[in-house]
């Protein structure tokens, strides 16, 4: 069964529309991307899958369920916000529980969810500090272990890097290629940057003006683009 489809999904704001009837069916375990220029439609899209944006028309489904109607909190994905969403007053330990707490789950529970998600992001050594005394990469990762305890059935990402410096920028993408492999959850991943979606995604959807240009593997859009504007986008340099 695919983890999330959209069926013929518009957005509009007002008179505009932003996005034009989107088709996609994203499998299990799926690491996709979503590309294009700005103002494409990318965190738009996003963020209907998510629920923070209500769906025009059309449909989105979580597995067989239709969540088109859905809230946030009860469509079961993570979208991952960046670093700074961190409470600068709580512990790491407190941050990555938080979401927990605030849903009642006993204290042991909690413990154990927490100690498992700083297994996988190697978070072990920074539980007590704060967020200040940590570095971004490891701010992007309490960020991420924050969304994770919750067993989500997918992650959301709006691009996650780009507040980062280079050097920092190209350690998190590994680290998320990483944790793609130890979760093996499905992830929706916006970046305007090509070469982060080149070397993170299975599948890439390039959008043109809220319009799917081009769906496929990295190697495909490379070899066999769509047309000029996937042939531009996908091999002109950052
Ligand atoms: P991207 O993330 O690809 O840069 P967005 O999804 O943010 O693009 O925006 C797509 C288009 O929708 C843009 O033209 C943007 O100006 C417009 N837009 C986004 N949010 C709103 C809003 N709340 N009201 C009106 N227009 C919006
Ligand atoms: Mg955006």
């Amino acid at each position: 069964m695919p983890s999330i489809t959209l069926n013929a999904v518009e957005k509009w704001f007002g008179d505009v529309q932003v996005i034009k009837g989107v088709d996609l069916s994203i499998e299990e375990g799926e690491f996709v991307i979503f590309v294009g220029p700005s103002g494409c439609g990318k965190s738009t899209l996003l963020r209907m899958i998510a629920g923070l944006e209500e769906t025009s028309r059309g449909q989105i489904l979580i597995g067989d369920r239709d969540a088109t109607a859905e809230p946030p909190n009860k469509r079961g994905l993570a979208m991952v916000f960046q670093s700074y969403a961190l409470y600068p007053h709580m512990s790491v330990r407190d941050n990555v529980g938080f979401p927990l707490k605030s849903a009642g789950l006993p204290k042991a529970e909690i413990n154990a969810k927490v100690n498992e998600a700083a297994r996988v992001l190697k978070l072990g050594d920074y539980l007590d500090r704060r967020p200040k005394d940590l570095s971004g990469g490891q701010r992007q990762r309490v960020a991420i272990g924050r969304s994770i305890v919750r067993n989500p059935t997918a992650f959301l990402f709006d691009e996650p890097l780009s507040n980062l410096d280079a050097a920092l920028r190209v350690e998190m993408r590994y680290e998320i290629a990483k944790l793609h492999q130890t979760l093996k959850s499905t992830m929706i991943y916006v970046t305007h940057d090509q070469v982060e979606a080149m070397t993170l995604a299975d599948r890439i959807v390039v959008l043109e003006f809220g319009k799917i240009a081009q769906v496929g593997s990295p190697r495909e859009l490379y070899e066999h683009p769509a047309n000029l504007f996937v042939a531009q986008f996908i091999g002109s340099p950052r």
